[in-house]
């Protein structure tokens, strides 16, 4: 029988970081070690309260779960099914078990999870680095801090966002990609991504509200670059309905509920003719490392919540000049910081 163990932890964000709808000093998670013989496998859970999950609802899940894993790694299906049986969404929690048994399951093969999913790591992306909003001239200053990184996430979601971006390119030639995190109203999303056109702005992430399907097609057939749904696409159900509406989704580990549904979500968006980007809520290398396995299969990765805080636990993919190198020892190749 596989044993589970839950401990919380608190994430502290090197600077605070700010969105359209709030700021966060401190990223409460939770670790899971689930124990197979002489295997322990690590996983870990970022909830996010917007999703509906807390370090309490993660921990209440992992007791709920504990005496129904079974006692073979391998039946991983199985075992997430029996999971959504037991209790509906709780993402996180679901996330954390999941990347957990595919440590195991790499370390009782003795490779790599990229290897595993039959991935090559030389195709892993880059990742971007996100600059939380703040005034326009911090955010050059922020710009310039980063220019390690050549592509930024910058947020949005004020009223001198124009400005904010127009300060950022001033210092900065790196790619820009925007995200809003559903603070614009259609009518504000068009007008600002219009005239954010002369910046060379890679893509734009959830301009709107996240049930606003249909202004979201608005956006997208009066604007020139690419949109993403993140708030808006959360579970591989999500994507035929909001096929046709956007060109492409961000998928994180934490919303849709591990690396085995992250996995569907890349092969149903690609069927859908989708972009598709990995992203990350503010995680340590544990989870950012099981979500960067997963990136030869993408076009786009935002996996920097490793990079945001000052007190990562754990060590696994590394960040060089944005491109993310992922660690060859086996499983999710993540050991604890010594
Ligand atoms: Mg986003």
């Amino acid at each position: 029988m596989m044993h589970i163990d839950a401990k919380p932890i608190d994430l502290t964000l090197t600077v605070p970081f700010r969105i359209s709808r709030g700021v966060q000093h401190t990223s409460p998670n939770v670790i899971v070690q689930i124990n197979n013989n002489e295997h322990i496998g690590y996983g870990e859970a970022a909830p996010d309260e917007y999703y509906g999950e807390t370090q309490e609802t993660v921990l209440a899940c992992v007791a709920l779960f504990a005496g129904n894993l079974g006692n073979d790694p391998f039946t991983l299906e199985d075992i997430m099914e029996r999971l959504d049986k037991i209790i509906r969404l709780n993402p996180a929690a679901k996330a954390a078990v999941d990347m957990a048994l595919y440590d195991i399951v790499g370390k009782i093969l003795n490779i790599p999870l990229y290897k595993l999913l039959g991935l090559n790591p030389a195709h892993a992306a880059h990742t971007s680095f996100t600059l939380g909003l703040d005034t326009p001239v911090n955010m050059a200053k922020k710009a310039l801090l980063a220019r390690d990184y050549p592509i930024l996430k910058v947020k949005v979601g004020t009223r001198h966002d124009i400005d904010i971006i127009k300060a950022i390119r001033d210092v900065s030639s790196a790619i820009i990609r925007v995200d809003a995190n559903a603070g614009w109203t259609p009518k504000e999303a068009i007008k600002n991504i219009n005239a954010l056109a002369p910046y060379n702005i890679e893509f734009v992430e959830q301009p709107i509200a996240a049930h606003d399907l249909a202004g979201l097609k608005l956006i997208r057939d009066n604007v020139s670059i690419p949109i993403i749904a993140d708030e808006s696409c959360v579970t591989v159900e999500d994507i035929p309905r909001i096929s046709g509406h956007v060109d492409g989704i961000n998928i994180k580990l934490m919303k849709c509920g591990g690396i085995g549904h992250a996995l569907k979500m890349i092969h149903v968006a690609r069927a859908h003719n989708l972009l598709v980007m990995i992203g990350c809520m503010i995680e340590s290398s544990l989870a950012i490392t099981a979500a960067a396995h997963l990136t030869p299969l993408v076009d786009y990765a935002d996996l920097d919540g490793h990079l945001l805080i000052n007190d990562d636990p754990y060590t696994g993919v590394t960040v060089e000049k944005g491109k993310l190198v992922l660690p060859d020892a086996p499983g999710l190749g993540v050991k604890a910081r010594s």
